[in-house]
């Protein structure tokens, strides 16, 4: 009786579809078929079928189990094509009213069942498996062929074999049974609904068919599906906490960009009128991690990475990014951690902090990883420069990154992507991200007198890639000043109110990122050609002296000049823009490059390892070793040192001279003490 009632619930619903299909989508319906199988599905409108009939559409939404299989039928009904085999379309519906909107974090059991949808970023994707839909068993017994209808995770055999009436045994014949493309996600929360340094929150989404395949971990993303729930196994045994998931009906792309911040008329004309202000660039210099004393230099420049430049598209396909990339090597304790975390949670609207030592699985960049989903397969996981996609990623202990992360490095920060070539996978990952990254000095602490990139663990090829590098160190000098900073901070918390609340400047950082797209003027590009032409003039004026300045150079000066005519939303680069830059840069390069003993900005002290003065050295030494070999066969130690000290060269400086003319491989040591050139 009951079961005649439903059958006839499932017919009325059926004809309700039917007629509902007719009358709007009785065209995309003759398409879909005739596209099929290459068309498998048919995407319905949910504000159309609401519209033409609130009961129905109020069965999608709480019964989706029983409506949309009949809404299925219902389009089968409609349209066969002809001599190809049965079409079985896919129903997949759209635009759900708010009410079934949720965010990832509030989903509850009381959703359990029903048709919702969720947005956020694409965390990992496994790759897309053959699933069964109908497994065929074959009795060993007497070769009868039984078919299975599988539904959940677990395959289900058949009871008794319809021939034989024996239970089996039974062989699963994997040619004669029926598979779907499937494929798991992990979809976390945006970022940018987050604050506060709350962890996002992620859901396992299930897709299947025609929806596999099509997304790639940092992909934006609604999902629409029905809500379900499973036991959570541990470790093969299953407990009593519930896992939800989603079985997707559907999904849409959605471009979430870094601008994506509701503005409201009334913030618009805030934000016009604080650009107005004279003061507009102190004022916000002021609002980035107020607590944090002093860092002026290096509060500028995250200003400037914040409003960013557009990128520029070159005719060859090729791309010069916009962003800027910023270093901080700082001493313990000074700070440096909490400005990186003011900036990522308070100020980027889309901004990520992660550590460089202690991010697991995907690392910085992304990775392919045995899939914990538990079926054997790889997946593919987004790191944090990835998730930062048109953000900012604030990188704490860059210097402690992973292997992996070191090698992806280069061509995250360069083309901002992320490429990956891992047990068959190829992939490659959009990461247009801005990196504000801090690093500890490998000793505890800087040396003046040793070459930074010996101080420091990064290999030079990431270092030069950053367009600002900035030095702190834990001054005594300033120690009275820090202190009264703190006390003052104690006495009265309010004088840390920052000039700009953290909300309206994001708001102003999305607005000129959004509107602003400022050009350089004739005028500013005078004056970065000229600085730039008399650097070079410089370095040529001595032989062999290393090119002080390089294209990459060049290029950070016009982005932080366009970064900060847009931060008064000009559209024009003013000499003064293109002056601040230079100084900002200069500034960088002889906190980091400035060679000791001539006095002069060696940038390939950084970028190379090696001053120009301990260059001449080296040669130096290495014509030491040769004259003594020609004489000698050999070169012996003592008699370098001695004949090196003639030269002014000190017994330290030749020991380490040595260590790296061996390491290099340009001399060996034949016999202890004896050296020859290679
Ligand atoms: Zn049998």
């Amino acid at each position: 009786m009951v079961m005649a009632q439903a059958a006839e619930v499932a017919e009325e619903l059926e004809e309700r579809f039917e007629r509902f299909f007719r009358a709007y989508y009785h065209s995309q319906i003759l398409e879909a078929v005739h596209g099929y199988p290459e068309t498998r599905s048919l995407v319905v409108d949910f504000e159309v079928l609401d519209r033409y009939d609130i009961r129905l559409g109020d069965l999608v939404l709480n019964s989706p189990d029983l409506a949309i299989p009949a809404a299925q039928r219902a389009c089968a009904r409609i349209e066969q094509p002809v001599g190809r085999g049965r079409a079985e379309l896919n129903v997949r519906f759209t635009n759900l009213p708010s009410t079934s909107r949720l965010a990832i974090r509030d989903i509850r059991s009381e959703n359990v069942g029903r048709l919702i949808s969720v947005e956020g970023i694409v965390r990992k994707a496994t790759d897309v498996r053959p699933k069964l839909v109908v497994a065929a068993f074959e009795c060993r017994r007497c070769g009868e062929v039984n078919l299975v209808r599988q539904r959940d995770e677990n395959l289900r055999e058949p009871y008794l074999c319809s021939g034989c009436e024996n239970r089996g045994p039974f062989k699963l014949d994997v040619e004669a049974s029926d598979f779907v493309d499937s494929q798991k996600l992990l979809v976390q929360e945006n970022l940018e609904d987050l604050r506060g340094g709350e962890h996002p929150k992620q859901i396992m989404v299930l897709l299947e068919d025609d929806l596999t395949g099509r997304l790639t971990p940092g992909d934006s993303v609604e999902i629409i599906g029905v809500l379900r729930a499973g036991l959570r196994k541990s470790g093969g045994a299953k407990s009593r906490v519930v896992e939800v998931f989603i079985e997707a009906n559907n999904f849409n792309p959605v471009e979430i960009e870094f601008e994506e911040v509701q503005i409201s008329r009334e913030d618009e004309r805030k934000i016009l009128e604080l650009a107005q202000d004279p003061e507009i660039y102190s004022k916000i210099v002021k609002s980035i991690a107020p607590h944090i004393y002093g860092y002026e230099e290096i509060k500028e420049a995250i200003m400037y990475q914040l409003f960013s430049a557009p990128p520029i598209e070159l005719p060859d396909g090729g791309r010069i990014r916009g962003d800027s990339h910023i270093i901080i090597m700082g001493e313990p304790a000074t700070g440096k951690s909490e400005i990186l975390q003011y900036v990522a949670k308070e100020l980027a609207p889309r901004g990520v902090y992660a550590s460089g030592k202690g991010t697991s699985g995907a690392g910085l960049t992304a990775a392919a990883v045995k899939d914990e989903f538990g079926d054997g397969g790889w997946s593919l996981e987004a790191g944090a420069l990835v998730l930062a996609d048109r953000g900012v990623a604030c990188i704490d202990e860059f210097d402690k990154m992973e292997a992996g992360d070191r090698s992806a490095m280069h061509e995250a920060m360069e083309q901002q992507s992320v490429s990956i070539a891992k047990a068959g996978i190829l992939a490659t990952f959009r990461s247009r991200c801005a990196i504000l990254a801090a690093a500890n000095p490998k000793y505890g602490r800087f040396d003046e007198y040793r070459p930074i990139s010996e101080q420091v663990n990064l290999p030079p090829t990431i270092l030069s890639r950053f367009d600002l590098i900035f030095f702190v160190r834990d001054d005594l000098s300033k120690t009275r000043e820090v202190a009264r900073h703190i006390l003052d901070t104690a006495a009265s918390p309010e004088s840390l109110q920052p000039p700009i609340p953290p909300e309206l400047l994001r708001k102003y950082i999305a607005y000129a990122r959004q509107n602003i797209f400022p050009e350089l003027s004739e005028e500013a590009r005078r004056v970065i050609e000229d600085f730039y032409v008399e650097m070079r003039e410089v370095a040529q004026q001595s032989e062999d002296v290393p090119i002080p300045l390089t294209a990459r150079q060049l290029w950070a000066i016009v982005r932080l000049a366009r970064a900060r005519a847009r931060v008064r939303l000009s559209r024009v680069v003013t000499a003064e823009d293109a002056e601040r830059a230079i100084e900002l840069i200069k500034f960088s390069l002889s906190q980091a490059g400035l060679d000791f003993e001539t006095g002069r900005v060696d940038i390939d002290k950084i970028y190379v390892g090696v001053t120009k003065s301990q260059r001449d050295k080296i040669r130096e030494v290495l014509g030491i070793i040769r004259e003594l070999e020609e004489e000698y066969g050999t070169a012996k130690r003592s008699e370098i040192l001695e004949e090196a000290e003639r030269r002014g060269i000190s017994k330290g400086e030749v020991d380490e001279i040595l260590k790296k003319l061996h390491d290099s491989g340009d001399i060996f040591e034949p016999k202890h003490d004896h050296f020859k050139t290679a």
